[in-house]
């Protein structure tokens, strides 16, 4: 019986430390994208088109710490780095 609270115990614990950690990620993705959004308005960031290959791009933060550290890239490419990143 013992062994079993301990086992729930660890999970609920487990789950809390998930959703905090995730929660976290969020809203850094969130202000990066807020931020680099007024930057464009601001005229702070230039757009530019997909650095692999020049067609129509959108905003990509390599590191969500680094709100204006932005990369250009189309919808493909910019899924593919995605993928390439899991
Ligand atoms: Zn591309
Ligand atoms: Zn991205």
């Amino acid at each position: 019986m013992k062994e079993y609270r301990k086992t729930t115990d660890y999970k609920k614990y487990h789950c809390e430390y998930i959703k905090n950690y995730n929660a976290t990620i969020g809203i850094k993705k969130y202000i990066s994208r807020y931020l680099a959004r007024n930057a464009k308005h601001m005229g702070l960031i230039k757009i530019l088109d997909c650095e692999i290959c020049g067609n129509k791009a959108e905003m990509h933060h390599d590191d969500y710490n680094k709100p204006l550290d932005i990369k250009w890239l189309c919808r493909k490419h910019h899924l593919e780095i995605h993928k390439r990143k899991k």
